[in-house]
């Protein structure tokens, strides 16, 4: 870069000359006016801080824009090795700690519930097998923000439970080990701490930072203070989202039902879900015709960390897929077409590579 003025470098910046000037007494630099001259390498230097400066500024308004949203509830998957409890620790919450329902409504199992403690809110996904969160995961999509790792007391961190916690941390949420069965003789609290401490999780108890919970699912021994530590972990993960954003959610679960047809799961994650919007999740579109809540509660809108089940799909959406809002129909099913033809062609190619290959292997 050639010598410029200070005059024609602030407005190549869209800035002041003065203030650019300001900019050059900070950084030392000498000059007459904003007509004097600087040599490329200070006007490269001070494009380099200005550059900094804005997005500084930027990452600052986004942070200000994000603390101005509403909270969320918080969404969690209960993970662990096989029969540590999970299901039971589900059912005993699901049983105990539902709200009020309104009249007419029948617990439905459709995936997630609602636990309310005092006037906070916990969404627990709890979709048949704990795959679904898997799948989920795997297909790049974040359904919890909080996992709880059930480690039985009488049996100990088990392959599944380095499984779990592996999903977890790919996944960037937080954990808290829920060790259960403590009402079990043969339970033994201390033994499972020092599992986890060789999974490199030192327990609060011996002066670490990991959240350890000793319950019994089965008696409910400790499930409130596993409530209370899962609310004050959201607390500090400070989750807000926009309702008024343009919807966004991912698909927990989906089934065909031989009265209603497609019924179809959505966690709604950002914005507000409300009938009559046309939605598309992988190469499934729909237009949300009915909504309903675990509580068997017939919805007109739902907002962020609030799951759903829908009735309005075309066609089974994947659990794991990502739900977007559209505008119409005609966008829905245009998107719909267009990955529809796009997996067509990738598994074209794909045989197509398999046929050249096993061509080659016979050459050979
Ligand atoms: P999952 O495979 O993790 O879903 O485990 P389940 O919830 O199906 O539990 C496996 C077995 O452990 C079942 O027989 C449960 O009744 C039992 N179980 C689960 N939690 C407790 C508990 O806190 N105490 C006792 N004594 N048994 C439990
Ligand atoms: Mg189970």
């Amino acid at each position: 870069m050639a010598k410029v003025r200070i005059y024609q470098l602030a407005r190549e910046l869209g800035m002041e000359s003065a203030e650019l000037m300001e900019l050059l007494d900070t950084m030392g630099v000498e000059y007459k006016s904003h007509a004097s001259t600087l040599d490329a390498e200070t006007a490269e230097a001070v494009k380099e801080i200005v550059r900094e400066q804005r997005g500084l500024e930027e990452q600052r308004k986004a942070e200000e824009a994000r603390k101005a949203l509403p909270h969320r509830a918080p969404v969690v998957a209960v993970m662990g090795h096989v029969d540590h409890g999970k299901t039971t620790l589900l059912d005993y919450l699901r049983k105990t700690r539902v709200a009020e329902r309104e009249a007419g409504g029948i617990t439905q199992h459709i995936g997630a519930f609602d636990v309310h403690v005092g006037d906070k809110r916990i969404v627990f996904i709890d979709t048949p097998g704990h795959e679904a969160f898997t799948t989920i995961r795997e297909r790049g999509a974040r359904a919890a923000d909080i996992a709880i790792i059930m480690v039985a007391a009488d049996d100990g961190v088990m392959p599944q439970t380095r499984e779990a916690i592996a999903h977890a941390k790919a996944a960037g949420i937080p954990m808290i080990f829920a060790i259960n069965k403590i009402d079990l003789p043969q339970a033994n609290v201390d033994r499972v701490m020092q599992d986890l401490m060789r999974e490199g999780f030192v327990p609060e108890a011996y002066g670490g930072d990991a959240i350890v919970v000793p319950i019994s699912a089965k008696t409910g021994q400790g499930v409130d203070e596993l409530l209370e530590m899962l609310l004050l972990v959201a607390e500090l993960e400070d989750l807000r989202a926009d309702p008024e954003a343009e919807p966004k959610g991912v698909i927990i679960e989906s089934k065909l039902d031989k009265r209603a047809g497609v019924l179809a799961t959505i966690l709604v994650q950002e914005g507000t879900l409300r009938i009559g919007d046309h939605v598309v999740a992988g190469e499934v579109w729909g237009r949300i015709r009915a909504m309903m809540n675990a509580d068997g509660v017939r919805l007109e809108e739902a907002g962020p960390s609030t799951a759903v089940q829908v009735l309005g799909f075309s066609e089974l959406p994947t659990a794991g897929d990502v739900l977007e809002w559209v505008p119409d129909e005609a966008a829905a099913k245009e998107i719909s077409e267009e990955r529809k033809e796009e997996r067509k062609r990738r598994e074209e190619e794909e045989a197509e590579r398999r046929r050249v290959r096993s061509m080659a292997d016979l050459l050979r």
